[in-house]
């Protein structure tokens, strides 16, 4: 699950980890007593606007900018507030911006320069260790970095086991090319953001970019956090963070439906019973010439209600122009699921695409014949390559 910058960077102060502080605005009006709140707090006089989105390449898109008093708070505000924001992440239809965060402006001039870092920590499977991946070409698109210049990206693993020790914190704040005060302040920077990846079972937190002031203080300007979904049963205040705008509509449904559903590009849509033949059912699909529409496993229990959720969720992609159903009848049987298709089909009536449905394992010879003696648009095929054919044939004349 992602969360917002704000969101990931109130996670951050917990443990004590230093970011450019910021209050959030849903309005313009909201936006200028946040400035003013801001102001009391942290002493700032100029301001940065960020939309908040779950996407990054904000600043190149338009949607971070800085603003020098209050008026062009509410001017800046106002803009990107209802704005449609297309970064290089969100595609070309972009992401309507609902909130803003109003942050400290933290690239005021001072003794020394300004230096922007990137460091994120993440699961790294092959080693099956924690890394922290930082460079001090920070600020800029990581993926150009890691074309042009793959040298200067640094990778410190750790053990999850034994956890960050204290020379591999100072080794990342020697390999940043610190010294002196923000040396020190990079040591703890690094140590308290493993610590909330660590405690928070997160999967990722990116810092892209990380900021040596011009009075040496380290800290986050932009924070972003995949938490994991698998461990949100241990962290139940996370839950909250979730902004179901931010995720596809069909998902944020399915998901209601407790139906394991990720929508894809192709134009044949599927309903699987487990992951493993649901990912075979898309394979079956392509070889006969169709692509995907998404991914759905209805799970071990499928039932009339959910062949139903299942149905209404692929029949709102407008892409799909078939559905191939593959229900292994282990725990339930073909029947069952035969009649909850039939069922499911008559009450939503109108339903314009062809249906393939393929019923392998207990009772399979009696849900085809529940199915074949339906009278629906609906094909029965028993084995998996027959079901193919028909996907085949249908397609051709789609
Ligand atoms: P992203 O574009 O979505 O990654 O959003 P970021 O939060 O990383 O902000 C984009 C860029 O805005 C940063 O790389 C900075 O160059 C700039 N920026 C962020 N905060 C400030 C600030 O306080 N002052 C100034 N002048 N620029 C800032
Ligand atoms: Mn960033």
């Amino acid at each position: 699950m992602n969360i917002h910058e704000y969101q990931g960077k109130e996670i951050l102060k917990k443990y004590g980890v230093r970011v450019q502080e910021g209050l959030t605005a849903d309005t313009a009006e909201e936006a200028v007593e946040a400035a003013k709140k801001l102001t009391e707090q942290t002493g700032t006089s100029w301001y940065v606007i960020k939309a908040q989105i779950h996407a990054g390449g904000r600043g190149k898109g338009g949607g971070v900018k800085l603003a020098k008093n209050l008026e062009q708070v509410k001017e800046i505000a106002g803009q990107i507030l209802g704005m449609q924001l297309v970064t290089k992440q969100t595609g070309p239809e972009g992401r309507l911006v609902n909130k803003v965060l109003i942050a400290q402006d933290v690239y005021y001039p001072g003794e020394s320069p300004t230096k922007e870092f990137y460091m994120s920590v993440v699961l790294d499977r092959t080693s099956g260790k924690n890394v922290i991946i930082y460079t001090t070409e920070g600020g800029v698109d990581i993926e150009e970095v890691a074309d042009h210049h793959p040298e200067k990206i640094l990778k410190e693993f750790i053990d999850p086991a034994v956890g960050l020790q204290g020379f591999q914190a100072r080794k990342i704040a020697f390999g940043l090319g610190l010294s002196g005060d923000a040396f020190k302040e990079m040591v703890k920077f690094v140590t308290a953001l493993y610590k909330a990846y660590d405690e928070t079972d997160s999967a990722m937190f990116e810092i892209n970019p990380v900021l040596k002031t011009s009075d040496n203080k380290i800290l986050a300007v932009d924070a972003k956090v995949t938490l994991d979904d698998n461990a949100l049963f241990r962290h139940k205040d996370f839950v909250a963070l979730r902004d179901t705008n931010e995720e596809d509509p069909l998902e944020v449904e399915a998901s209601e439906s407790n139906l394991n559903y990720v929508k894809l590009d192709g134009n044949v849509g599927c309903m699987v019973n487990g992951a493993g033949l649901a990912m075979a059912t898309m394979d079956i699909i392509k070889l006969s010439g169709g692509e995907p529409a998404n991914f759905l496993d209805v799970g071990g229990g499928a039932n009339a209600q959910t062949v139903e959720a299942g149905f209404r969720i692929i029949l709102k992609d407008p892409n799909v122009k078939a559905i191939l159903i593959n229900i292994f009848g282990g725990i339930v049987r073909c029947d069952r699921v035969a009649n909850g298709v039939v069922e499911a089909y008559k009450k939503i009536g109108d339903i314009r695409v062809p249906i393939i449905v393929r019923l392998q394992g207990t009772n399979a010879e009696e849900g085809a014949r529940i199915i074949d003696e339906s009278g629906l648009k609906v094909k029965s095929a028993t084995l998996l390559k027959d079901a193919a054919a028909r996907v085949k044939e249908v397609l051709a004349t789609a």
